[in-house]
């Protein structure tokens, strides 16, 4: 799926086309503080390549989705809530509550999670 990057805002992050603080990055994978937190510690893990959601995987993306999980708990790690524990989070689709059309992982924490999700 190629999205034109001046359509899609988390292109427009992950290409620096936005002053946005970036938490991590390498040459894969970006990840930045979600603007509205749904709790103390609330990152987007989000690939730098343009693809819509989880339905867009196959095998040849297999290891860049396993990157960005590590990533996450690199992250959970920085962020001292390794240990109490987090959550992540892969919307898809309108019945998913995916809002934003650019896969990406939510790393949730800092608090206790109700489970299950509404
Ligand atoms: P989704 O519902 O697609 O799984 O999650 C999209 C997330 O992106 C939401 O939690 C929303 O707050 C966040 N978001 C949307 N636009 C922006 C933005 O421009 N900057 C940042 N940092 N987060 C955004
Ligand atoms: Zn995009």
């Amino acid at each position: 799926m190629n999205e034109n990057s001046t359509k899609c805002i988390f292109c427009k992050i992950a290409h620096k086309e936005m002053d946005v603080p970036l938490e991590f990055e390498d040459e894969q994978i970006v990840a930045f503080n979600d603007i509205k937190p749904a709790a103390p510690a609330h990152v987007l893990i989000v690939p730098k390549k343009h693809l819509s959601s989880a339905n867009d995987l196959t095998g040849e993306t297999a290891l860049l989705v396993g990157r960005m999980i590590v990533t996450a708990k690199d992250i959970a790690r920085k962020k001292g809530i390794y240990k109490k524990g987090y959550r992540l989070v892969l919307n898809c689709g309108e019945d998913g509550g995916q809002a934003v059309g650019h896969i990406h992982i939510h790393l949730i924490g800092g608090r206790k999670l109700a489970w299950p999700p509404g």
